[in-house]
């Protein structure tokens, strides 16, 4: 029988699933808001170096999705550069140690709560009290400020959010993906040599007849048989099932049968990440220095020929590298993205609001019991959300739910 699907949204979790849905000799249709493929990846080229607009980082021993995806396109990865970490208070910078004892200390008086985790789910009775800030959260452990404000540095690389904006529940589920909190915190980094966006370029170039760019999709209908896509135009496209992976900000832009008041709330509220990365060409090579504020971090790319600053977008480049202990000169000419303002992404990767898991967790449920319609970016994926590997797992989960599902 032949069974056609719509994918809304050509980012990684699109691509894989419909990479995964032409395997299954399904047809299928791509439509993307945007003109190019790779969403939230976004490498641009500037002079002889290559800059990420988005995702950069993967970890080679945690991320086995991307690992797979990565040998099957004959990508290669590239390790980073292996300076000391300079962590930077007050504007002074001294070494910073994520496995100091008294760090330690508190990883292992989190990692109790971390135990209570299911990573299959967004949230159960036994972690619903962690879902409330993480300052307050943290707050409650015994430590000296300044291994707190330390800790919250160095988790503020994890988060690139607000401590007191986000849920403890959704930085300790990533504690939990990686093993222990100290695994996330010391895990080593990886990138894709060549950029970032070559994963979704390699995914797409079979695909490319079936993609439609700049076609958003507002609002998905149920049919006599099966969908009715509506796109900005007022084109109606038939499909007998919709996967739809667009950012967790956005989902309430797209009217759909499962946007229950509670999720479009959610959305419109917004995640907590206001990240935004400001390239620049750095005056000397300098190590990597992670701020107090725990939004700011800096580093080189592997050229070692520019610099990064990630903050909060509402944080000028001038004020972020004043933080860092950087020189600002640089600054006047950064080049950047800001997620924030994009209309097709709204915010940068996924940070949860304490309130949001529970919402996420419906949303699970609801994918489940409507495989033909389900929502799988990799924001709304309960493995590894915030990351390529959370889009890889969603794209791949919502295929494996729908073939079932035509099956049976
Ligand atoms: C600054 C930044 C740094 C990051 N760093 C890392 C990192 O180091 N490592 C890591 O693993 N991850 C990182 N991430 C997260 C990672 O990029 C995302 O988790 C992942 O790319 C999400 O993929 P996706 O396919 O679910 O969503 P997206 O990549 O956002 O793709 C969704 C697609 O849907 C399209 N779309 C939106 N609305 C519509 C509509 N109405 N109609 C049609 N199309 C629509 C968008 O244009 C987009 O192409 C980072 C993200 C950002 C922004």
């Amino acid at each position: 029988m032949p069974f056609h699907v719509t994918i809304i949204g050509a980012g990684v979790a699109g691509l894989t699933a419909a990479h995964l849905l032409q395997q299954h000799n399904c047809s299928i249709t791509l439509i993307e808001g945007g003109n190019r493929v790779g969403g939230r990846t976004f490498t641009r080229q500037h002079e002889r170096h290559l800059e990420e607009q988005g995702a950069e980082f993967f970890h080679p021993a945690h991320h086995h999705r991307l690992r797979a995806a990565l040998e099957e396109s004959g990508l290669p990865a590239q390790d980073l550069k292996d300076l000391a970490t300079l962590w930077v208070s007050a504007g002074k910078g001294k070494l910073g140690d994520p496995v100091h004892p008294e760090i330690k200390a508190l990883c292992r008086h989190i990692d109790t709560d971390v135990a209570l985790i299911n990573p299959h789910r967004w949230i159960t009775p036994e972690t619903a009290h962690l879902d409330r800030p993480f300052t307050e959260y943290l707050a409650k452990h015994p430590a000296s400020d300044t291994v707190h404000s330390e800790f919250l540095a160095w988790t503020g690389t994890l988060t690139g959010a607000d401590p007191q904006e986000f849920s403890a529940l959704g930085l300790l589920r990533d504690f939990k993906m990686f093993g222990t909190t100290e695994a996330a915190l010391t895990a080593v980094e990886q990138r894709i040599a060549g950029g970032t966006m070559q994963l979704a370029l390699s995914l797409a170039k079979p695909l490319m007849p079936q993609i439609r760019f700049e076609t958003r999709v507002v609002a998905v209908h149920e049919a006599v048989a099966g969908f009715e896509i509506i796109t900005h135009t007022d084109e109606r496209i038939s499909a007998d099932a919709v996967i739809i992976t667009v950012p967790f900000n956005t989902l309430h832009q797209c009217q759909f049968p499962g946007l229950f008041p509670a999720l479009a709330q959610a959305s419109r509220n917004r995640h907590t990440n206001r990240s935004r990365k400001r390239w620049f060409d750095p005056e000397t090579i300098f190590n990597p220095r992670i701020a107090t504020d725990p939004t700011s971090l800096s580093y080189l790319d592997v050229t070692a020929s520019a610099g990064c600053i990630i903050a909060a977008d509402e944080i000028s480049g001038d004020q972020a590298a004043a933080h860092l202990d950087l020189p600002i000169a640089p600054m006047a000419s950064a080049r950047s993205h800001s997620w924030q303002d994009d209309p097709l992404a709204a915010g940068a990767w996924m940070t949860i609001r304490p309130g949001q898991a529970l919402v996420l967790d419906d949303l699970q449920r609801w994918n489940i019991q409507n495989p033909r319609c389900q929502v799988a970016g990799g924001d709304v994926s309960p493995i590894w959300p915030g990351w390529i590997e959370g889009a890889i797992a969603a794209g791949t989960s919502a295929v494996t739910r729908l073939i079932q599902s035509t099956t049976h």
